[in-house]
Parts: structure tokens; sequence; C-alpha cells
């Protein structure tokens, strides 16, 4: 019985969900088959351009590497904006940032104004908050959205118009088809690795989440030249969960394109500042740092010649940072005019070549991927004549979750240095990132968990970190006193086999595809991830119904325990 016909599925107790999915998955299989727009970046900016495309009638998809849209202010935690050009704010804008449904959990009892959200000239705002009603927004006005996955070449066709793009997931490499392309990632990164263009990344900026801050607090503090941070000031800002929720930001000088090394520089900085607060001012001496940003916000410098690009690829570079609600209010306007010209596309491109970091080759791809459940039109993409960058291993450990960063410290002891390869940029997965921070041990008396935990402690202790950042910041600090490389933001997507072993990994790092030779790996995804590509037999769910749990759907108070709050903000925190 197809939905198509009547309008619904039959769902009974003889149905089973993985029945139901497949029912579903047959009656709407690739409708459509490609995409006027993809958009690659779902910040602020692709957010807009993807919502005014799809008002438009084009056909959007709108992908990104982390796991959620808003990334430049969610994960960046710059939960901060100056009011001013509030009032142009209409309702629909209000309600994004500050819905309704979030008021039960504003512990701080001094905001007012604008959605009970204002101090002072800034409006405050909840990382939750914002994620979920972005991703609502995109799915309620028809866009397809697919997160955790990274956009690492653009397909062109004879006349180099654009026709699709090549992307990289924990499922694999694909290729999608489209007409036209928006690059929309942070400082243009990946245009300006697609198009082999020289530019440099001068400066950065970090944001830690501080408790136990004084109100009496200045928002800005003086720091010594040696700190290492830019102006020698820090600055604070109040947060809207309890009246003690400050967030801290600062900004460093950067020696590399490495987004690995600036992240941990990040990190380290951020770590030194939590450990001398009390020095810091009288206002912090009980302060400590409760979490700290998913990523740091890049200052890119370097010119980008548009002629240079195919047809129909158009990129956007959006701001560092928004400083005022007038920000958005012409990011905005600026991307409706960045779509208003993007036409409907005819499928009658064939791919010839596709261009990324690193080179261009000859384009193919495989079959349509069938999964039941998901109906996105995807190509598998075969990586073969792919030139790019080859480095050598002993040993590569894929994954830096709990498992992987034990296997990372057992092998140092062993006097080897192994590469860690992590999705995220801070270590220790699910327990960490995953912010999954009470932990029932069931097995705390062994020798090594018990060393382990007296040495998180003791980081927490001296550097006043709480909740999941001692944990991660430990694992960073080992690694790096010891000099291993961990590559953060990476995702492995896929391996190459010499008989039945596995001989090298593919990651894609920030759009740039990578491939590691490696004597020995170590498959800690926690997903089996390796295993899949190297081709192993797997079921994915549970035995009965074929699902997955979905962690959103835990139910974490968070400090104050308010009764009744609304479950449905604010509750992904880091996720
Ligand atoms: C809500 C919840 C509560 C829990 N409570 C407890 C408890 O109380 N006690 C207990 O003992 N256990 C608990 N667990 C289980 C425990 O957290 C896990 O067993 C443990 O974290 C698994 O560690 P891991 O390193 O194998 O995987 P993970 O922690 O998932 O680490 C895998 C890492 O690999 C990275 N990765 C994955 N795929 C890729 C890829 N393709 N490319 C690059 N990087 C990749 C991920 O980003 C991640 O950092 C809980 C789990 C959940 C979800």
């Amino acid at each position: 019985m197809g939905l198509l016909s009547v309008g619904g599925v039959l769902i009974g107790p003889e149905f089973t969900y993985a029945e139901t999915l497949k029912e579903i998955s047959d009656s709407l299989h690739n409708t459509s088959g490609f995409y006027d727009l993809v958009i690659n970046g779902a910040g602020m900016a692709g957010f807009y351009a993807a919502i005014e495309a799809s008002k438009r009638g084009l056909k959007v998809l709108i992908l990104d590497k982390r796991t959620s849209p808003g990334f430049d202010i969610a994960g960046k935690r710059r939960l901060w904006l100056n009011t001013n050009g509030i009032r142009e704010w209409d309702d629909a804008m209000i309600d994004l940032f500050c819905p309704e449904g979030e008021r039960n959990e504003i512990g701080e009892p001094a905001l007012s104004g604008v959605a009970r959200s204002c101090y002072k000239n800034e409006l405050l705002l909840f990382a939750g908050s914002l994620k979920k009603g972005m991703l609502r927004s995109l799915l309620v006005n028809g866009i397809d959205v697919l997160l955790m996955t990274d956009i690492w070449g653009v397909v062109v066709d004879n006349q180099n118009q654009v026709c699709g793009v090549t992307i990289a997931s924990k499922h694999g490499l694909y290729f999608v088809s489209c007409g036209s392309f928006l690059d929309v990632s942070d400082g243009s990164l990946f245009t300006r690795g697609v198009l082999g263009l020289a530019y440099e990344i001068k400066e950065a900026g970090f944001v830690v989440e501080l408790e136990g801050v004084s109100p009496e607090c200045p928002n800005i503090l003086s720091v010594d030249t040696s700190w290492g941070i830019s102006d020698n000031c820090v600055k604070l800002h109040k947060g809207k969960k309890f009246p003690d929720q400050y967030l801290l930001e600062f900004r460093f000088r950067v020696s590399t394109n490495d987004l690995s090394c600036i992240e941990r520089q990040a990190r380290l900085l951020a770590a030194e500042i939590g450990k001398r607060l009390p020095e810091l001012s009288p206002f912090l001496s009980e302060s400590k740092i409760r979490y700290w940003a998913l990523e740091s916000s890049l200052s890119v410098v370097g010119d980008i010649d548009e002629t240079m690009f195919p047809k129909g690829y158009h990129m956007f570079t959006a701001p560092e940072i928004y400083t005022d609600c007038e920000d958005l209010s012409s990011l905005y306007v600026n991307m409706r005019k960045v779509t208003g010209m993007m036409p409907r596309y005819h499928n009658d491109r064939k791919g010839k070549f596709v261009i990324y970091v690193g080179g261009k080759t000859v384009f193919a791809c495989g079959d349509v991927v069938r999964e039941d459940g998901f109906k996105l039109p995807l190509y598998d993409y075969i990586p073969k004549r792919l030139s790019v960058t080859e480095e050598n291993v002993p040993l590569l450990i894929a994954g830096g979750g709990t498992a992987g960063t034990a296997a990372a410290l057992g092998a140092m002891r062993k006097g080897m240095t192994p590469l860690v390869v992590e999705y995220f940029n801070d270590l220790g997965g699910t327990k960490t990132v995953g912010g999954v921070s009470s932990y029932y041990f069931g097995f705390k008396d062994h020798k090594l968990i018990k060393e382990l935990e007296v040495q998180i402690k003791s980081v927490a202790d001296t550097y006043h970190l709480k909740t999941t950042i001692p944990r991660s910041f430990y694992f960073l600090k080992k690694l790096s006193e010891a000099g291993n490389s961990v590559i953060h933001g990476a995702i492995v997507c896929n391996v190459s086999m010499k008989g039945r072993s596995v001989d090298s990994v593919l990651l894609c790092e920030n759009g740039r595809l990578r491939r590691i030779f490696a004597r020995l790996v170590v498959d800690v995804t926690g997903d089996g991830d390796i295993a899949y590509f190297a081709g192993a037999k797997y079921k994915m769910g549970d035995s009965r119904m074929g699902i997955t749990q979905n962690y959103s759907h835990w139910d974490i108070p968070f400090r104050p325990k308010v009764k009744n709050y609304n479950r449905d903000y604010d509750i992904l925190i880091i996720h």
C-alpha cells in the first residue's frame, strides 16, 4: 500500500518499524534525483540562503560538516549579540533566536526587554534553542539537511558548469547532482582550497563558559603580554542560564593554517586562563570553566578571484563574528540577493570532471544509494584516480573517544607515537563531547581507571575545570606533551585493503581528502566504521524493530533542576 496512492502508510501490529520504513522508502524513493541548489555550510548565511531559495521554489540541500546548524553562533558559544538593530527584527527572527518555549529555562532574573532575554545592551541566547529552531525551520521549509557531511569536490560538465558536488561522511563518499552550488564555509576555506588560492589564518577567537562569577566583575579584564592573548585582554558577557554564568571570549595570534593546531592552541590557552582565573580578577576567585566552545572563530586573509569560479558556483564570505542584531538583518538581505538570481536546474548535464582540493580528475559515480527511511538522491562515489596527500604512520587510531584515548595512552606507554584521527575538536567521545558527564563506573577499581581518574581530578583542580572539560583537556595535554599528533575535524570515510588487511585510511579533513597508510589501524570509532569500510558484515539497530537509540531523547535536567521545563530546548548543550 503506497503512500503516494492513498496518502498514508498502513502501520499496525503486523508491521514492524523496519517494514514500514521500507514501504515509505519504496513509495518516495528519489522523487526528484537532483537539487537546484546545494549549500556548503549551515551557519547563519547558509540557513538564510536555504530559506530564501526554497521560498523561491528551488529544491535545496544544505550540508554541514558539524553536528547541527548554527555552529557559527551556537558551536562557537558566542551567545550574545549587541541589541543594536533589534527593533528591525520581526517576530520570526525573535522566535528563532529567543523562542517562547525556552522561557522556563532562563535562570537569570536580571534579564528583561525583548523576549525577556536582554541584559544591558546585549541580547542573550541559548545554543540549544537556536540549533533546534534552525533545524526545524529548514525542515518545515522542505529543505533537505545533511549534517556531519563534508563537501570535498565540485563536479563540472564539459562546459565548466557545476552539475554536482562530491561529499564525505561516516558512511562513505557520495555524489549529489545539482545546478548551482553556494559555498558559505567559514572564511570561504572550501573555495580557497578547491581553487588552490593562497591564504593565511591570522588570528582566532575562542569562548569559555564560566560559572561562579561575581556579578560585579568588570566585562573587560586586562592580562599581561606573557599570556599570549590578543589586545592583552579578555571580555566577559553575561549568560542566560544562571546569575553566575558568564561567557569569556579571547583572541589569539596564530601562525599556521592547520585547524587542528589552532584548536589545540585555543584549548591550551583556555585552560591556562582557567588556571589563572583568581589572578585575572578577585571577582573570578571562585569561578570555574564549565564548558568551552566546540570550535574557534577564524580570521582569514587572502584574495579570492571570482573569475576562476565554474559557472553556477557561488560564494559568500560571512563575517567571522556577528556583533549585533543588525549584522544578522544585513546578512539576511545579502543572502536574499545572493540566491535571488539562481535558476531552476535542468538535469541534462553530464559530469565530466571533479575539481577537489589538490587535484582534478575524470568524474565517475556509481549507483544511487538505497537505504530504507532515507530518500536523498545520493550516488556512490568510487574513489579511483584521486591524487590526494599521502602519509605513512606506524599506528593510526581512528576515533578519539574513551577507547581511542585509552589505546593512544597505552601505545605511548609502549614507546609508540600513535596518530589519532577524531571528528571532534575535543577528545573523549561520548563521555565528553557527547555530553555524558555523569557516569556509572562499573569497573572503577582497576588500577588504570583509578590512576586515570586521579589525574583527571588533579587537572580539574589545577585548571579550575568542570563537567566534561577536565577529561577532554587531560587527554589533549597528555597526547600533546608526548608530541603525538591528533587530526581533529576529520571524518574517516573510506579504507583501502591489501588482501584481508586494511592498508590505508582515507580522511576528509575540512574539505580536503588525505590518505594515511598505517602498519596498524585501531578502529575505535564506536560504530566500527573501519570494519564497515573493510567489508565486515553488520546489523543496525535492535533486533526487533531495527531502531537505534536517539540520544537527543535523553532527559538531562541541568542545574538548577527546573520543574516542568520544556525539554525541547537547550538539551543538546554540547552534542
Ligand atoms: C546517554 C549515555 C549514557 C551512558 N552511560 C554510561 C555509564 O553510565 N557507564 C558506562 O560505563 N557507559 C555508559 N555509556 C556508554 C559509554 O559512553 C560508551 O560505551 C563509551 O563512551 C564508548 O566509548 P568508545 O570510545 O568506544 O566510543 P565513543 O565514545 O563513541 O568514541 C568514538 C569516537 O570516534 C569518533 N568517530 C566516530 N566515527 C568517526 C569517523 N568516521 N571519523 C572520525 N572520527 C570518528 C567520534 O567522534 C568519537 O569521538 C553511556 C552512553 C550513552 C550514550
